[in-house]
């Protein structure tokens, strides 16, 4: 049986970490404007293609993002456990929309992962299982 190895752009593993949105977390962060929406400049977004990717790219720095500094905290310490520093860990929300001329935009919102599983609790219950999306469904159960 042949080694399953790491090819990029496959689905095997997790994604390959990306940290070039990190300081724009922390800019709206510092900005307070979590849960605020914005929209990457059009320049950055001739093609709905480049705009994907960054969407993309969002979600990975999000994904990979603690406010406590350390780099690996993450992938030590799940979000069900959290940051054992109190780190503020980032959840985001992107999607391509067309401006009001019809070109391609990336449009996004980072906020607080935490207020948003609080906020789902809320709503649904604290079975994971009743939640309409439950990425860490699996491993609150575990
Ligand atoms: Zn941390």
């Amino acid at each position: 049986m042949p080694r399953v190895i790491r090819i990029f752009g496959s689905t095997a593993g997790p994604p390959i970490r990306d940290d070039r949105f990190i300081p724009l977390i922390e800019l709206i962060r510092a900005w307070n404007a979590l849960g605020q929406p914005f929209l990457v400049p059009g320049r950055y977004t001739p093609t709905i293609e480049k705009a994907s990717e960054i969407k993309r790219l969002l979600y990975l720095s999000a994904r990979y993002y603690c406010s406590c500094g350390d780099r690996h905290c993450n992938r030590k310490h799940s979000n069900i456990d959290g940051c054992p520093n109190g780190g503020q860990r980032i959840g985001c929300r992107a999607d391509v929309v067309k401006d009001a001329k019809g070109r391609p935009r990336t449009q996004f919102r980072f906020f607080d992962k935490r207020e948003s599983i609080r906020s789902v609790v809320e709503r649904y219950g604290a079975d994971p299982s009743k939640w309409p999306y439950q990425a860490r469904a699996k491993k609150a159960r575990a």
